[in-house]
């Protein structure tokens, strides 16, 4: 839960936590958003296959050099334009909350299905970053992406990860 004071409480039991910079995770269902959010807090938010897991935005904080960062897992959805509860919910949370960046997360194996949600995301917030997740399987498929082309084409930093092995976090 967020404060006007620039705190973070990860749980009601847990103190409030001073951080520096927001950051919220989004991206279609089953991408390995909940594995980056736990990768980067070290939290254990749920992981699973079925759709519509995530119904809440789980909130945690990730210590990177001498930033805090507090980071919010928004529900995981197909689109940003349709009003089913998950999509109101992420959509809500940017608005109100206005993080400082989104990351949006993808699967490298389907980039071309999954480009489609980024652009919309873009065009509600333009401060993002784009993280490639599943570039295990993507390489085991033989899946090559030019994340410099693909970064300088959409005008924000291309990350390459892999969250289940915590590479690229
Ligand atoms: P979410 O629905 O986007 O939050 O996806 P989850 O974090 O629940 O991940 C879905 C599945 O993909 C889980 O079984 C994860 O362990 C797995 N997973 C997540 N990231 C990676 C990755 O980079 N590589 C591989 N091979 N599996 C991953």
């Amino acid at each position: 839960m967020f404060t006007a004071h620039n705190t973070l409480t990860e749980n009601k039991n847990s103190r409030p936590i001073e951080y520096d910079c927001k950051i919220a995770l989004a991206g279609n269902p089953n991408v390995g958003k909940s594995t980056v959010f736990n990768a980067l807090t070290g939290l254990k938010q749920h992981t699973g296959n079925w759709t519509g897991k995530t119904v809440e935005c789980a909130c945690g904080c990730a210590k990177i050099k001498d930033k805090t960062f507090a980071v919010t897992d928004l529900p995981g959805t197909y689109s940003m334009l349709s009003s089913s509860e998950e999509e109101k919910a992420a959509r809500n949370y940017i608005a109100e909350n206005e993080p400082d960046c989104i990351v949006i997360v993808i699967d490298s194996n389907v980039i071309e299905r999954n480009l489609a949600f980024a652009l919309q995301m873009l065009s509600i917030r333009e401060k993002a970053v784009l993280c490639l997740n599943l570039s295990d399987e993507a390489e085991k498929n033989g899946i090559k992406i030019d994340t410099e082309e693909l970064s300088l084409n959409l005008g924000i930093p291309v990350i390459s990860t892999c969250a289940s092995k915590k590479q690229g976090i």
